[in-house]
């Protein structure tokens, strides 16, 4: 395979896109994880090279004047995320299909990009308010940053329209189902 598909998963933060994300990659061993280069620090049990690449701020900005971003963001205030061009070669070299968590406006971006070789999916959770527990309920941001995580994720939520699909995600284990769904149409296509 040459240049294999892209399969992008973006909603606000707490949606549960994530969740679906790992569920998908432990279903289908052909899709393999985007890992974004990140400027934050790693959270909890987050691995380098797994979950994010953790880099400093100036050899983030050493790789946006590199052009080795597809895309990137500075998705909170001092916070860059981004999407090395070498992580998507990488995946496609191996034979695989790229899989992405990752924010609205970079997941549309992608879309634009890659057009009919990308699905790009919304996860829309129940609620303003039930995002906001999820959130709080991490216990992993200060108050200062949750209220950053509110104010974007109100944002995000008007978006849903752009996508192609929008995916529920009321229920998790229905929306795993239907996300296998999604993503077992697209590869076969
Ligand atoms: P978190 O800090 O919760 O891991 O991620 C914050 C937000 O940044 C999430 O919506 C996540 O999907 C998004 N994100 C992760 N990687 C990238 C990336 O490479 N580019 C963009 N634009 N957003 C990303």
């Amino acid at each position: 395979m040459i240049q294999g598909k892209l399969i992008i998963f973006s909603a606000p933060s707490g949606a549960g896109k994530t969740t679906i994300v790992k569920h998908l990659l432990k279903k289908f061993p052909l899709l393999s994880f985007s890992i974004s280069a990140t400027t934050r620090e790693s959270r909890g049990d987050e691995e380098h090279e797994k979950d994010y690449y953790f880099i400093s701020q100036e050899a983030f900005l050493h790789k946006v004047s590199h052009h080795e971003f597809v895309e990137f963001e500075e998705v909170y205030k001092g916070t860059f995320y981004g999407t090395l061009r070498s992580e998507i070669q990488r995946i496609w070299n191996e034979g695989k299909h790229v899989i992405f968590d990752i924010d609205v406006e970079g997941g549309l971006r992608l879309k634009r990009k890659y057009e009919e070789n990308a699905l790009a999916i919304f996860v829309q959770p129940p609620s303003l308010e039930v995002l906001k527990e999820r959130l709080s309920g991490r216990g992993t941001d200060s108050q200062e940053k949750l209220q950053e995580r509110f104010i974007k994720a109100e944002k995000e939520l008007k978006y849903a329209d752009k996508f192609d699909v929008v995916l529920k995600n009321f229920d998790l284990e229905t929306a795993c189902k239907e996300a296998e769904k999604l993503v077992s149409d697209f590869i076969s296509k």
